[in-house]
């Protein structure tokens, strides 16, 4: 595996390869989620890049970013291990400078969600992306569910900008109780560990009533914050696939989104269905 931390570097080693390149963009800190999207890049590409960039700009002042789990080494040895061919590894001097282009969110999807409560998460997500794409550009980039709103947004902003890239979705990978896959579970407590599994378990219970055809997203939001309660709860929210509301949900069209403050940490989940 070829470790790279230089983009323009990167840029010119890409240009030799004429095979496809499946392109995985990660913050670090890898786990099985990650995997998942590792493995899948390999089924359908012979090149295999992965990005690890614990992106600033994406942080607010009060957030995390100091904290965020680092685990180098280990990434690096997984990354080996999952047959990755090339691991791009930037410093933040690498990719920002002075006076920076960004590129914005579009004025309802991105303050919408996550994007209420974090207005400046997204501007920093979809320019961290074009950033990576541009220096990566690859043939397929893969993207977790489990972030919906990230997800819909980076595959708006490669159809509005004509990039040529493919947005590939991939599942959510979850614990054997449910609770979903992520860097920051980490900041749990046993006891925050346990109280999180009413996110999974929310979401269970609607998929249970959407399966004895109570379709109502007035009802199945009530008995999600039932389940959810007493966590503080960001939103429970019920989309089509353009993340417009539903007032009904639409089999083949639908998400549903949840997210909630456990102890200090903020979690997020959704199942498509
Ligand atoms: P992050 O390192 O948290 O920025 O995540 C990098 C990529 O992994 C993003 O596309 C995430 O949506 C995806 N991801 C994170 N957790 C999971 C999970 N549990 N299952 C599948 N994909 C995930």
């Amino acid at each position: 595996m070829k470790i790279i931390s230089n983009p323009l570097k990167l840029k010119e080693y890409l240009k030799e390869v004429n095979t496809s390149v499946g392109f995985v963009p990660t913050m670090g800190a890898l786990h099985e989620g990650h995997i998942s999207l590792i493995k899948k890049a390999k089924e359908q590409n012979e090149l295999v890049v992965v990005s690890i960039f614990l992106n600033p700009t994406q942080f607010s002042k009060d957030e995390d970013l100091d904290r965020y789990p680092k685990k180098d080494e280990a990434d690096i040895k997984l990354c080996q291990l999952c047959g990755v061919d090339v691991l791009f590894f930037p410093q933040v001097e690498d990719i920002y400078g002075d006076d920076e282009v960004s590129i914005s969110v579009p004025n309802v999807r991105g303050f919408v969600l996550e994007g209420n409560s974090r207005p400046s998460h997204f501007n920093g997500v979809l320019t961290v992306v074009m950033k990576l794409l541009n220096i990566v550009s690859p043939t397929k980039a893969y993207f977790g569910k489990k972030d919906a709103q990230q997800l819909n947004l980076i595959s708006l902003m490669v159809k509005q900008l004509f990039m040529s890239v493919d947005i590939v979705p991939v599942d959510t990978v979850r614990e054997s109780d449910g609770l979903a896959l992520s860097s920051r579970n980490v900041y749990l407590s046993s006891q925050e560990r346990e109280e999180a599994l009413k996110i999974s378990a929310s979401l269970h219970s609607a998929g249970i009533m959407v399966s004895k055809n109570i379709l109502d997203s007035k009802k199945i939001i009530k008995k999600m914050r039932e389940v959810l309660n007493p966590l503080e709860i960001f939103y429970v929210e019920i989309l089509n696939r353009d993340f417009k509301q539903l007032s009904h949900v639409e089999i083949g069209n639908t998400v549903i989104l949840v997210e909630v403050k456990v102890g200090t940490t903020r979690l997020l989940d959704n199942i498509w269905l």
